[in-house]
């Protein structure tokens, strides 16, 4: 059986996320400067320029999937009322505080606890559950929870959109000033939506190096690679990280490296990660000479709008156009574009148990888009975190038959 190829910059990979979490330590324990929270897709760049360290739970919640810890720590959120319904990020981190564990006290020495922020900074444009954890974490700090109220399902873009959101963004900065003291430095705005622009083209340019045959990344790759554009965008950090990832995939391109042998299949992979499993599932398609050669998932931190020289209007775009707050007929010309794109020969549909947002099967859009374009699809069911909710025999044995079905 082939091994899972490592890309060298993963070492490097480590070593950024571990200086991230102690950055942000180092700031909670002398605090300064102040902390604040933000959801994965919010405004991050608004917040740097306003002085704070920047946290993102939703990364947290992933190290908790991606430990196997969440099944022991979602059990404590529900029982204090938080459904086993409702998404399993909310429920595994928000279950982890209550019984006072953390991964990261394990990964990092030195760091005991989740940083206690100086204020939580929401966008709703991913989901509502985000402003619940958020407000979970509100009150049991009392410190304060802000954020912005996002359209969903949006087709078109419009001006009015666009000019709704940075409204808000501008409000939200008046009121993080007044919550907090910290004050709005605009040319510091303008450097960092920059620098979160550069991450951005950087990180399109490393997921697109799948374009080629084979290609020298899975879904699995993207995944992992993805920490320093969640959690560092908006930072020189960020884009060195991505220019050193990037020479060393066109290195394995120059070479005819392929991250699957024998690649036989390119799969598109829509919907979340299963992050208990994703060594178990880079492995299973490994063995199936599969490669998982884009998603969705990891495409959401793509912001290709972010315009330094008119920072509010084009987060407020950037932020508005990410595909999970778009309605079903743009994701249909999503994914035609995406098959352009990648050349794939099948999508995989993940439909997560407790993100109804990242589960586009629910409504019709694969066997849509399947009848237009002819390509095949198949249903997972599974959970990003809750592992109760993934059958991983069931989802095995769907696999192997789709690849027999792409076999012919
Ligand atoms: S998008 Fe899904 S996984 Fe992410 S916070 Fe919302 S419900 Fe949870």
């Amino acid at each position: 059986m082939a091994e899972i190829k490592k890309l060298e910059t993963a070492k490097l990979m480590k070593k950024v996320m571990a200086d991230h979490f102690y950055e942000i330590d180092a700031a909670v324990k002398s605090g300064n400067p102040k902390v604040a929270w933000c959801t994965s897709v919010g405004p991050a760049e608004l917040l740097r320029a306003m002085g704070f360290v920047v946290y993102f739970p939703e990364n947290h919640a992933a190290i908790l999937g991606a430990s196997r810890a969440a099944n022991d720590c979602i059990p404590a959120a529900n029982a204090i009322g938080y459904s086993p319904e409702i998404c399993s990020y909310l429920t595994s981190d928000v279950g982890a505080y209550l019984k006072g564990f953390t991964p990261l006290s394990k990964i990092y020495d030195g760091i005991e606890s989740i940083p206690k922020p100086d204020v939580l900074v929401y966008n709703t444009n991913q989901c509502r559950d985000v402003k619940d954890w958020f407000e979970w974490y509100a009150r049991e700090w009392k410190v304060p929870c802000l954020g912005i109220e996002s359209f969903v399902n949006v087709g078109d873009v419009t001006k009015d959109h666009v000019d709704s959101i940075a409204a808000q963004m501008r409000k939200l900065a008046v009121d993080i000033t007044a919550a907090t003291g910290n004050k709005m430095d605009e040319d510091l705005l303008k450097e960092t939506v920059r620098l979160s622009r550069q991450c951005s083209d950087l990180w399109k340019d490393v997921l697109e190096i799948a374009t080629n045959k084979p290609s020298p990344l899975t879904f699995f790759d993207g995944t992992i690679h993805m920490g320093p554009a969640v959690c560092m965008r908006g930072t020189q950090v960020a884009v060195d990280y991505y220019e050193i990832l990037l020479k060393e995939l066109r290195g394995w391109v120059d070479k005819g490296v392929a991250a699957v042998a024998g690649e036989r299949h390119r799969i598109y992979w829509e919907g979340m990660p299963v992050w208990g499993k994703l060594r178990e599932n880079a492995k299973l398609f490994l063995g199936l000479e599969t490669c998982l050669v884009a998603s969705t998932y990891c495409n959401s931190w793509i912001f290709t709008a972010l315009d330094p020289d008119d920072p509010w209007n084009s987060m407020a775009r950037a932020y508005t156009e990410l595909f999970i707050v778009r309605d079903d007929d743009y994701k249909e010309d999503y994914y035609r574009r995406m098959l352009d794109l990648f050349d794939f020969d099948g999508i995989i549909f993940h439909d997560a148990k407790t993100c109804p947002a990242n589960s586009n099967c629910r409504y019709g859009l694969p066997q849509r888009f399947s009848k237009e374009t002819g390509i095949p699809f198949i249903t997972i069911d599974g959970d990003l975190n809750d592992l109760r909710c993934y059958s991983e025999e069931q989802a095995i044995t769907k696999i192997e038959a789709f690849i027999e079905q792409l076999d012919g």
